[in-house]
């Protein structure tokens, strides 16, 4: 099956506005494909290169597909700005290129094969593989080779593809319609699979089998994340759950991980789903011989207390982690178990996986620990734990139903967290204002949006409580994410989040998003985060209720 096909229905998609109708045309396209295209296809169309969580990774940046697009269609560096600041997509950029100036598929004098979908993939597990010394140039010289093969549509997706642009919240709700409809299943049980494998590729060949249902837990495989809603007060805990008892916990200010160990192999997630294993060596060593898929919260912890969520960033930044690690020593905080000894506990109540884990580590082992947890009946009883965990250093309280099954990558009212502030939200930022002052040439100055629907809309700009040295890291990433230049503000390609605090929010028609902050600032750059996780226009609605209801209890 070629490539070619592919991107043309991304491309026939991409014109339609109905959201049926794409189901439509994807379900049609996929229902013609089986096995390893199958698997290739759906897992292209849902923007991801390799499966999640396979440790795959293409490594080509932004830059260097600029150098490739260049070189394959011979365009001057300021002709290929130009036709990326007009489109603001660099896919587009390199197919108008492609089409104006040849270079790609069509301007080779033998007819070559069409690049069918297999041995595209191939090549990207090849240049995946490469590493070491002088891998730039060997990778380069992949994409430069791959890009040549394509035509022009091939080279837009291919290049959105490895950009990661495919990806957004959207895309990927159409695929597993489509995979449902295509082959007949329920749209629940897909995204359950999708869920449990992170692979929309292997989601849609078992569909196509009818084998989805028979999907379980396994070590390596990693599992969607259960999130959890914000609480306006310690009072609204209690109300939307009267008279039950509470599981509470402190309220970890550090990396969401998933820690999967079994055979005396160890690898740690990201929220993303990314492998962060080589992050926390500590935390590695210290699993080795377990069995088991651990939930729960890796925090820089020093003399019994947590260190601020940038010392653990600072450790982050770091090319070899073990540079800081006496420095800024990480424990990891075990709140879940979600599969020991060979059994999945998904469907387990909190109260009994809670026991699995406290069985499973006892007092806990070398850097890892197990969270510990309260039983809370009323209002009082939080708000009394919540100023102990503020007095010991924690961001708040997370209070937890006992009788809850682990819902796989879903947010909702079985966990809640309470914060001091009003919750933050993570935004990605679109475009940038040079600062004044002591911050003249430096992007200080950051405009952000949230999702609304698949489409990104602003909704606010903050003055940024960065670092210097972090604005000047902001600054020159921004500038490598440039689209436009408008003078006072640059327009970036959207991929960094940050975490915005602010006072309050409230409905206004100040910016496009409909919703105006009171006294935004940026907390932190979310390296962990990519723009899909980015929040969304409902969360804004929800927390100008909880600003509503702070300033009426006030
Ligand atoms: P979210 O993770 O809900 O999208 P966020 O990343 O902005 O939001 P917060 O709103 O500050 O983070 O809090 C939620 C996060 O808190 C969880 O995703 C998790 O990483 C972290 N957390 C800390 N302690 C706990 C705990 N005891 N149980 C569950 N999550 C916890």
């Amino acid at each position: 099956m070629s490539f070619g096909e592919l991107c043309s229905v991304l491309e026939k998609s991409a014109s339609i506005s109905s959201r049926l109708m794409k189901v439509a045309l994807i379900a049609e396209y996929l229902r013609g494909l089986e096995g390893e295209d199958l698997e290739i296809a759906a897992r292209f169309m849902s923007g991801d290169v390799y499966p999640r969580g396979s440790g795959l990774d293409a490594g080509v940046g932004h830059s260097m597909l600029m150098e490739a697009v260049a070189e394959v269609t011979g365009a001057p560096r300021e002709e290929l700005l130009e036709a990326y600041r007009r489109h603001g997509d660099l896919g587009e950029a390199a197919r108008e290129l492609m089409e104006a100036r040849g270079g790609g598929a069509l301007a080779t004098l033998v007819q070559a094969e069409p690049l069918s979908l297999r041995g595209l993939y191939g090549e990207l597990t090849r240049l995946a593989r490469i590493s070491g010394e002088g891998s730039y140039q060997r990778k380069l010289s992949r994409v430069r080779g791959l890009l040549a093969s394509c035509s022009p549509l091939e080279a837009k997706y291919l290049v959105k593809l490895l950009l990661g642009e495919l990806r957004t919240g959207a895309v990927e709700g159409v695929v597993e319609q489509a995979i449902a409809e295509a082959f007949g299943v329920d749209l629940e049980e897909v995204k359950r699979g999708r869920l449990l494998t992170g692979d929309m590729g292997e989601v849609a060949e078992l569909a196509r089998r009818g084998e989805l249902g028979r999907l379980g837990v396994r070590p390596f495989r990693p599992l969607g994340f259960m999130l959890a809603e914000a609480l306006a007060s310690p009072q609204e805990a209690a109300e939307r759950y009267p008279g039950r008892e509470l599981i509470a916990e402190y309220k970890y200010d550090g990396i969401r991980a998933q820690l999967h160990a079994s055979g005396g192999e160890v690898r740690i997630f990201s929220r993303r789903l990314e492998d962060v294993t080589r992050s926390f060596p500590e935390v590695v060593e210290s699993a080795r011989g377990l069995d088991a898929i651990l939930d729960g919260e890796a925090v820089a912890f020093r003399d019994g207390r947590p260190l601020p969520f940038r010392e653990l960033q600072r450790r982050l930044r770091r090319k070899d982690p073990r540079e800081l690690m006496e420095e800024v020593p990480v424990v990891y905080f075990a709140y879940d178990a979600l599969y020991v000894g060979g059994r999945s506990l998904l469907d387990e109540p909190l109260r009994e996986r809670r026991r699995a884990l406290e069985e499973l580590l006892g007092g806990g082992r070398g850097s890892i620990a197990v969270s510990p947890r309260w039983t809370v009946r009323s209002a009082g009883e939080i708000a009394e734990l919540f100023r102990r965990s503020r007095a010991e250093g924690y961001e708040g309280l997370m209070l937890k139903d006992p009788e809850s099954a682990y819902e796989l990558g879903k947010r909702g009212w079985k966990w809640m967290k309470l914060k001091e502030e009003l919750d933050t939200i993570d935004a990605v930022v679109v475009g940038a204002e040079y600062g004044h002052g002591r911050r003249a040439g430096l992007l200080s100055d950051l405009i952000f949006a949230v999702w609304d629907g698949g489409e990104l809309k602003v909704v606010g700009k903050a003055y940024s409580g960065l670092t210097d040295r972090e604005i000047e890291w902001m600054t020159r990433r921004l500038k490598e994410l440039e689209v436009r230049d408008e003078g006072l503000r640059i327009l970036v390609r959207p991929e960094i989040v940050v975490e915005v605090a602010f006072d309050s929010v409230q409905e206004s028609d100040r910016h496009p998003g409909g919703y105006a902050f009171r006294f935004p600032r940026i907390k932190s750059v979310r390296l962990d985060k990519g723009p899909e996780d980015a929040d969304t226009i409902e969360k804004l609605r929800r927390l100008a209720e909880i600003s509503r209801a702070r300033a009426k209890a006030k």
